[in-house]
C-alpha cells in the first residue's frame, strides 16, 4: 500500500514539550525494546533505515516522528516511542522514561491511534500489562488501538491461532493481528488498517430528504492508493 512508504522523517525530541503541536491523526508505536518495533515500520513503510535511527546512541530515550502523506501533503504522523524495559538501562532511566510514555499516552494532543507490538514468545509482559491499564480507559474513550504479534515465522500455525485468541481476551477492546516481516505477513492488514485510523469514513449523507428533495452531494472519497 504506497501511503505508508511515504513516510519521511519529521523530528525528534528527548521531552515530550519539545514535540511540535501536530494537526492531523497521530499513531504511536510502542513496545518493548526488542519486540521488533523497528523492524516492523521499516517494513510497513519499506524503508530499511527509517526507525533504526531511534537505535543510535543518544536517541534510544528519543520520541522520532515521521510524517505520511502523498503529494508531500501531511496528513498523518507515525510516532516511535523508545522501547521499554531494556535491561541494562539503569533504574532512574526507567523510572523517567516511563514516566514520559505515560504522559505522552494520556496527554498528546491528536493522538488517534496506539500499536503496541509484542513478541508472542514472551506474550505480554508485566510492562505491557501496566501500559494496558494506562490505556484502557483511552481506549474505552475513542483512542483505537492495536497488538501486533511479531515474528510470527517463528510460531507454527496453530501455535499462531492460540495465542491470537489468548491476546485478543486481553487486548483491552483493541484488535490483534500477526506479523512477520521476514515473511511478509500482515503487512498489508496493518497498513490498511492505519489507513483507516487516520482517514475515518465520515457518515454518509442520507439518500433524500423526508420531503423527497435530493441530499446535497456528498464529498469525493479520498483516493487511498
Ligand atoms: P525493537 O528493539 O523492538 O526495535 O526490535 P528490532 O526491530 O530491532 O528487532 C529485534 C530482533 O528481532 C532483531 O534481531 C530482528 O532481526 C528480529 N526480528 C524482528 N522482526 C522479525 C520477524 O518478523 N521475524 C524474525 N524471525 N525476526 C525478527
Amino acid at each position: 500500500m504506497g501511503w505508508m512508504h511515504t513516510a519521511k522523517f519529521l523530528t525528534t525530541a528527548a521531552q515530550l514539550h519539545h514535540l511540535p503541536p501536530i494537526h492531523v491523526p497521530e499513531i504511536a508505536f510502542v513496545g518493548r525494546s526488542n519486540a521488533g518495533k523497528s523492524t516492523c515500520i521499516n517494513t510497513l513503510t519499506q524503508q530499511k533505515q527509517l526507525a533504526f535511527a531511534s537505535k543510535r546512541p543518544g536517541r534510544t530515550q528519543h520520541i522520532n516522528l515521521f510524517s505520511l502523506g502523498k503529494h508531500g501533503v501531511t496528513d498523518a504522523v507515525l510516532a516511535d516511542l523508545p522501547g521499554y524495559g531494556y535491561a541494562k538501562v539503569s533504574r532512574s532511566d526507567k523510572v523517567r522514561w516511563q514516566q514520559v510514555m505515560v504522559n505522552y499516552l494520556v496527554s498528546r494532543p491528536g493522538l488517534t491511534g496506539i500499536v503496541l507490538l509484542c513478541d508472542p514468545r514472551l506474550g505480554l509482559t508485566e510492562l505491557d500489562e501496566a501500559l494496558l491499564e494506562v490505556l484502557r480507559p483511552r481506549v474505552e474513550e475513542g483512542l483505537k488501538f492495536l497488538i501486533v504479534l511479531t515474528k510470527a515465522d517463528k510460531l507454527t500455525r496453530s501455535e499462531q491461532a492460540k495465542i491470537l485468541s489468548i491476546t485478543r481476551l486481553n487486548a483491552a477492546g483493541g484488535e490483534v493481528m500477526m506479523f512477520s516481516a521476514l515473511k511478509k505477513q500482515g503487512v498489508d492488514e496493518v497498513a490498511q488498517l492505519l489507513w483507516q485510523w487516520a482517514h475515518p469514513v465520515q457518515p454518509a449523507a442520507p439518500a433524500a430528504a423526508p420531503d423527497g428533495t435530493a441530499a446535497p452531494d456528498a464529498p469525493e472519497d479520498s483516493q487511498q492508493n
